[in-house]
């Protein structure tokens, strides 16, 4: 039964890192003339409003992208800056945009979008949000939907998945998803988020992921105070496979914004 439901945690800390990379990296793709495809095997509700209950319940949102603002993190080309923007505009000054709908706010008509969400309500918020875009949305499991579309058309393109690691048994069968679905699409980018837990929970996961040696694969890890005491997610990680030129360089920005946080 699954229960986690990102309202919570949306533009928390570990989104500001996901969500500035992934908006990077489809910025870098989507400057060549040529169709992509986008494929989320765990998508959420796709948007979220900063100052609904849940949100403010945890104060998340406001130690994460809403400090990142105020401080200016990101300057106005960046393409989170772009997509928070559009989508601000679009549905008001709390709204902030999950990955389905930065990806949508990004991407081009010729683009392809396909997106999984198991949990009845969010897949019911998820395709009433990205009806407009014109996104193909699946109340499927992610894994099984990624298996099926690949090698997608368009075959340039990215997926991102993004457990909410419910079933502890994602961190061991990760590694083998993830070499299966390179081997299936080896051009396309598979980013892979995780978090940084206080007991290392997703140590053996990363170090099996990198000892696999897949193309040009990168991982980024950044720290950051708990969001409360005894909250047990001390960081944010994403582990890119094909990682477009010039995505390290991105990571080094991160690693020194990230770096001033108490
Ligand atoms: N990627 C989203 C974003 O950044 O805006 C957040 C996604 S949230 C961390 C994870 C989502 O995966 C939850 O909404 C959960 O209901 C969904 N989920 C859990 N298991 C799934 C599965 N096997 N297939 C598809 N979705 C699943």
């Amino acid at each position: 039964m699954l229960s986690y439901q990102h309202i919570y945690h949306a533009g928390n800390l570990a989104d500001v890192q996901k969500h500035a990379l992934l908006a990077w990296m489809l910025g870098y793709l989507a400057q060549k003339d040529k169709p992509l495809s986008y494929i989320e095997t765990h998508s959420g509700r796709g948007l979220y409003q900063l100052d609904a209950a849940e949100s403010r319940r945890t104060g998340e949102a406001a130690a994460g992208i809403e400090r990142a603002q105020a401080e200016g993190w990101f300057d106005a080309h960046h393409p989170l800056s772009q997509a928070l923007r559009q989508v601000q505009s679009r549905h008001g000054a709390a709204a902030y945009p999950g990955s389905p709908m930065i990806a949508a706010n990004l991407l081009r008509k010729s683009d392809s979008l396909h997106l999984a969400e198991l949990h009845p309500r969010e897949y019911a918020a998820l395709a009433a949000a990205m009806r407009p875009y014109g996104a193909k949305t699946y109340q499927q499991d992610g894994f099984e939907l990624a298996q099926s579309l690949l090698p997608p058309t368009p075959r340039r393109g990215l997926m991102l998945i993004d457990p909410s690691y419910e079933v502890k048994s994602d961190y061991d069968r990760l590694p083998g998803i993830i070499a299966k679905l390179h081997r299936k699409w080896n051009v396309g980018v598979i980013a892979l988020w995780y978090p940084i837990l206080t007991d290392r929970r997703q140590a053996a996961m990363v170090s099996e992921l990198k000892s696999q040696n897949l193309s040009k694969s990168i991982c980024h890890e950044v720290p950051f105070p708990a969001a409360r005491e005894g909250h047990r997610m001390v960081g944010s990680g994403m582990f890119v496979v094909n990682a477009p030129f010039g995505f390290a360089d991105e990571t080094h920005k991160l690693d020194t914004l990230f770096s001033r946080l108490k």
